[in-house]
């Protein structure tokens, strides 16, 4: 007799497409900071959606508000006015201090929207060429999987064999201020986009000052700055943006991820007044951007934020984590603890074994993650999280890592 989770597993992989490779655990509740499997057995989630669970999973003020939405209007497209979209809209551009703001759904369509709103403000306002523009991108980014995303990938896997590739793309190494200077004096360049901390990379945080050295060349040059703050935003590193770290503001930044409370797809793509002129009606569009139960999400999302402090929350727990996991796992077996808030990864010597072997013995263990490469594990569990939670987290890292 297969146990239902062998039995959902296994037509999984025969009637799905096989595009990820699952941890071989089936979730069917999740609650905070918890998630529970087809068996009952509990785990605490230190994955929360590759970043995006923030307020944990069914967070009780956010749900309301989904219920409540839902039971009065979902969606109406952006045929017509809706009277949510625009307390979005303010309630946002305030938040963020932005002039303006557009909404998409996933991370991809925000990132995909604040490109063509940079090639087309370099066209309109920068004067560059018709089809000559270029944007500046660095190793290793990730920002999605649409055929413009993967033609900036470095990485095989995700890149080969999807050709011909978007031209006019441009990629420097990261945390590299004078190869930014050099590839920004080609008047062709629009745009620099760039994470403020690389998450799928491996958790990557650039030398202190280079977001700063970002701003200075990128408004010498006539550049616009796009941060892609998908992962980093909403507290996730400890700030509420990780840009905030050093006091600088993006000519465009993108968020996405946890927007919707965990609940629903939502992006948002903010600028000001000038840059996003360049957008008229036709110009750009989705169905479901902008829709009312998405946006009430965002806000009721963006209120716990403050409400809860959140961001508090995850600048003191993440410290206390990397701290404890420092002194705890012995350097041999694990060389690197790195991140900024609750955005952490931890490196495997590859003598003791591989990223996915340590996930799967913490998940045995009653702890979720994935790797993000075959070294690096990463650890981004919800924001919400308590001390407890955070210490059963550092508990179950360590009992794993000894049995490696
Ligand atoms: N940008 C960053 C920094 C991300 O981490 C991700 C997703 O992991 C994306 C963009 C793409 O978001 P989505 O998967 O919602 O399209």
């Amino acid at each position: 007799q297969m146990s239902s989770s062998t039995e959902l597993i296994a037509k999984e992989k025969r009637y799905n497409a096989n595009n990820y490779a699952p941890l071989p655990v089936v979730i069917s509740r999740g609650q905070g900071a918890y998630m529970w499997d087809v068996d009952g057995k509990k785990y605490i989630d230190f994955l929360a959606a590759f970043a995006t669970l923030n307020l944990g999973h069914a967070h009780p003020k956010v749900l309301n508000v989904l219920i409540e939405q839902a039971k009065v209007l979902s969606h109406t497209s952006r045929a017509v006015h809706n009277d949510v979209l625009p307390q979005f809209a303010e309630y946002v551009t305030k938040y963020f201090n932005y002039d303006r703001v557009l909404a998409m759904n996933t991370g991809v369509e925000g990132a995909e929207t604040s490109l063509k709103i940079a090639r087309r403000w370099g066209y309109r306002k920068k004067n560059i060429p018709e089809n000559q523009a270029v944007v500046v991108f660095v190793e290793k980014n990730f920002w999605g999987r649409t055929l413009s995303a993967i033609s900036t990938s470095n990485n095989p896997v995700a890149h080969d064999h999807y050709g011909p590739y978007m031209p006019g793309f441009q990629i420097i190494p990261y945390n590299d201020v004078d190869s930014l200077e050099a590839a920004l004096k080609n008047p062709n360049v629009c745009a620099f986009m760039v994470e403020p901390i690389q998450g799928e990379a491996g958790v990557i945080v650039p030398n202190d000052g280079y977001l700063k050295e970002v701003r200075r060349l990128c408004t010498k040059y006539n550049v616009l700055w796009i941060a892609d703050e998908i992962q980093t935003g909403l507290g996730r590193t400890g700030s509420l943006l990780a840009v905030d770290y050093e006091n600088v503001k993006p000519d465009i930044l993108i968020i996405g991820k946890g927007l919707g409370g965990g609940f629903i797809p939502i992006s948002g793509v903010l600028s000001s007044d000038e840059i996003m002129s360049v957008l008229t009606p036709g110009s750009h569009g989705s169905t479901f951007g902008g829709n009312p139960l998405a946006a009430k999400l965002a806000i009721a999302t963006l209120e716990v934020i403050k409400e809860e402090g959140v961001v508090e929350n995850s600048r003191v727990l993440g410290e206390k984590f990397r701290k404890e996991l420092r002194n705890q796992l012995a350097e041999d077996v694990i060389p690197i603890v790195r991140g900024k808030g609750l955005m952490n990864a931890i490196t495997v010597n590859p003598r003791y074994g591989s990223a996915l072997d340590l996930c799967l013995i913490m998940m045995d263990l009653g702890l979720i993650t994935k790797p993000c490469d075959d070294s690096t594990v990463r650890l981004t569990p919800p924001l919400i999280m308590t001390e407890t939670d955070i210490n059963k987290g550092i508990e179950i890292t360590v009992k794993a890592v000894d049995r490696l």
